[in-house]
């Protein structure tokens, strides 16, 4: 993941040093070339925009250093824009005061909900929460197997529409299953909701539906990190039609290029919150904008 982008601010770093001081042709240069590698990397425009302006503005201000030379000054400024890009602070979960929690996963069909529903379950299980998973994605026959599935190995139970009752009401589901979690006293209830592949009226309706009428605490947008600069689109949508209150990045695993962890903060104002690594259970964490601007610059 990031490897070309790692490896292109790389370059640019090396080139700088030897330097002495900056001047301002070096860091005009500099500032090119983080940009073109931004784009390469499919951020989104007015990110890169920000971003380099940013860099340009601190590199030009840099007061002459004893302890940092130009290459490291730069390194250090990129760094930290790339931490406020990223988020700056980790944001942790908001628990409702009065118990059970609610949080509604919402996003692409394919993105990661399902997963992310058991993932999200285990490691509250683990804070010595007692989390209920709700099948509320209806939509493809095999969901509510899928999230059968994924509870049990999370050890978590899932609240799901009886089998032979039809396909079911979703929103009445997910409202139910509120009811549920009062009475068998879970404390955080987390619904997988339907996804399709693009965005689609209906889907953004059900979903809307489905937060007024369970009150969600966090609306989590799962975003697949593989789709880059789509994602912002996407992202756009889901926090105009259903409302948004964290993301969750996934397949962190793959080669993304980084676009999409790059891009998302900024184009949906909301912090990334977790970042899914795997299929299994255990691959995921909280998101450490911190770790993972360190990351990038290898
Ligand atoms: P949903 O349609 O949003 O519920 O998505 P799913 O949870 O069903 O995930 C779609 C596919 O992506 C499945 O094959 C998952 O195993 C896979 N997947 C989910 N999260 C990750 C991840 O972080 N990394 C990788 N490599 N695969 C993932």
């Amino acid at each position: 993941m990031f490897d070309s982008l790692t490896d292109r601010l790389s370059g640019i770093f090396t080139q700088l040093r030897g330097k002495g001081r900056l001047s301002e042709a070096d860091i005009d240069a500099t500032a090119r070339e983080i940009r073109l590698a931004l784009l390469e990397a499919d951020v989104a425009l007015p990110v890169v925009k920000e971003f380099i302006r940013n860099i340009k503005e601190r590199a030009r201000g840099a007061e002459v250093s004893q302890a940092l030379n130009p290459a490291q000054q730069v390194i250090k400024i990129v760094h930290e824009e790339l931490v406020a890009t990223l988020g700056g602070e980790e944001r942790r979960l908001n628990f409702a005061k009065q118990p059970p929690t609610v949080i509604m996963l919402a996003g692409l069909q394919g993105a990661g909900k399902t997963t992310l529903a058991g993932k999200l379950g285990r490691w509250l299980r683990q804070q010595n929460h007692t989390p209920l998973l709700v099948a509320a994605d209806l939509q493809r026959p095999n969901a509510v197997n899928q999230l059968q599935i994924v509870g049990e190995r999370a050890g978590v139970e899932v609240y799901a529409p009886e089998p032979g009752n039809g396909v079911g009401d979703p929103v009445q589901v997910a409202k139910d299953s509120i009811e549920h979690a009062k009475r068998v006293q879970r404390d955080v209830v987390i619904i997988d909701t339907a996804g399709r592949l693009g965005i689609d009226a209906e889907m953004m309706a059900q979903a809307a539906a489905i937060r007024d009428v369970t009150d969600p605490d966090e609306v989590l947008f799962v975003i697949d990190a593989m789709i880059g600069q789509d994602a912002v689109a996407t992202a756009e949508a889901f926090r105009d039609g259903v409302g948004i209150s964290g993301v969750v990045l996934s397949k962190l695993d793959g080669d993304a290029r980084g676009g999409a962890a790059l891009s998302v903060r900024q184009v949906t104002g909301q912090p990334i919150m977790f970042a899914s690594t795997g299929e299994k259970l255990e691959d995921f964490d909280v998101f450490y904008p911190e770790r993972m601007a360190s990351r990038i610059l290898g």
